[in-house]
């Protein structure tokens, strides 16, 4: 079965399909919304050693012409000189309007790729194809694109929406455990925004799921998209509403910039973190019930995620242990800070979160002090 969602945004709207097969299938499914049958795949090392092959396969099949630039795996590619890289290879093959850009890979392939194709002759057509939970779950759907520059992650970048999202089930066979547990964090992260009852399906089914489950996997997915799909249909900018997506992640970015890119953290594990954190403090601050935020934290343990600082060991970039005034600097450099304040997602239980503005840093310090 291949579930599809249809993200609606005004005057466009893209589906996302969710299934097994689907890379096998990929020609035939992508040919229906190519304005000219001539593809470019752009995808990392990992994925042209293993699912590469059968994506240019179905293509061919498909009678799509195609070529493919395969590129280093990590967060260092997403980089001016990557994205550089790409386009001169695009230019260089003879481009044209009408040629597509596929991006088979993770949250980093998708973003530099969204963001080569809204720049190169000023904005070709591209289409995803997440390999990472992470990226079917969130990355790929949304629009936003981008790269980091040497003052921090994804400041540089543009909306760009995909015409196609293709999610398949098979390729997360592959995908290493601590990947796929990161991309578990933003999962759990759609219950906790304001789906309660989906959280506690993932207290039910999350082990299952985790261990492998496709079907369990297939329906966590969707649901998950469908939630990004409707925070990002009423709010594509980000003007207010789809800030609810970052929680967890004020925290979360500042263990990472701390910790380094590539480090001893991955985003997904920060975000866990950070969402009991969030809970944390929303306890703290007298907004949420104990008895919630005690169920978060349980719950991302059980499933083999870090829930505090200390089950990380130490900061792997300075070798020294955390310091909270560094991790609150760090959330002060945020893009989301305006007029020096920190917008922080709280929450009033799990499935109620709210955006507070209203927060004392001390307050995030002395909590951070606890974790430590
Ligand atoms: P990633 O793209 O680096 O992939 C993680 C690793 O898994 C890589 O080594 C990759 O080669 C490998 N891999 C991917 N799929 C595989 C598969 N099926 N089998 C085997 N190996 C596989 O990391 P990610 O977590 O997918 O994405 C992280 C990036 O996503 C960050 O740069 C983050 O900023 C970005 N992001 C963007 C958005 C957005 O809205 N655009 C949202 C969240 C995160
Ligand atoms: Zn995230």
């Amino acid at each position: 079965t291949i579930d599809t969602l249809e993200v609606s945004l005004g005057d466009r709207a893209y589906d996302i399909k969710i299934g097994s097969g689907l890379i096998a299938q990929a020609g035939g499914l992508i040919k229906p919304v190519l304005r000219q049958p001539s593809a470019v795949v752009v995808t990392d090392e990992n994925l042209a050693a293993q699912h590469l092959p059968a994506l240019e396969a179905s293509l061919t099949d498909a009678g799509i012409a195609h070529r493919s630039l395969v590129l280093p795996a990590g967060e260092a590619t997403k980089s001016f000189a990557k994205l550089e890289e790409v386009i001169d290879r695009l230019l260089e093959g003879g481009i044209e309007r009408g040629t597509t850009l596929v991006a088979l890979g993770g949250g980093v392939i998708g973003d530099l790729t969204g963001f080569a194709a809204a720049v190169t002759l000023r904005g070709l057509d591209f289409i995803q194809i997440p390999t990472t939970l992470l990226a079917q779950v969130d990355s790929s759907v949304g629009g936003k694109t981008g790269i980091n520059t040497a003052r921090g992650k994804n400041l540089v970048g543009s909306f760009h929406q995909p015409r196609l999202v293709l999610a398949d089930m098979d390729v997360l066979e592959t995908l290493p455990q601590r990947e796929f547990l990161a991309g578990y964090a933003e999962v759990v992260k759609y219950g906790l925004i304001n789906d309660p009852v989906f959280f506690t399906w993932l207290e039910e089914k999350g082990p299952a799921l985790i261990a492998g489950d496709r079907d369990l996997r297939r329906e966590a997915v969707l649901v998950s998209c469908r939630a990004k799909a409707d925070i990002v249909a009423q709010d594509e900018r980000e003007a207010g509403l789809r800030a609810l997506l970052n929680l967890g992640h004020t925290f979360g970015h500042a263990f990472e910039a701390e910790a380094g890119y590539g480090g001893g953290l991955i985003h997904g594990e920060a975000v866990a973190l950070g969402m009991v954190m969030a809970f944390d403090l929303s306890v703290e601050m007298g907004f949420c019930p104990p008895d919630d935020a005690a169920r978060v934290r349980a719950h991302l343990q059980a499933c083999g995620l870090p829930v505090a600082l200390t089950a990380i060991g130490g900061n792997a970039r300075t070798g020294a242990g955390w310091n909270s005034a560094t991790l609150v600097s760090h959330m002060m450099r945020d893009k989301k800070v305006s007029e020096g304040r920190i917008t922080f997602v709280l929450a009033r239980g799990i499935g109620k979160a709210f955006l507070e503005r209203d927060v004392e840093l001390e307050r995030v310090d002395a909590l951070l002090k606890t974790s430590l």
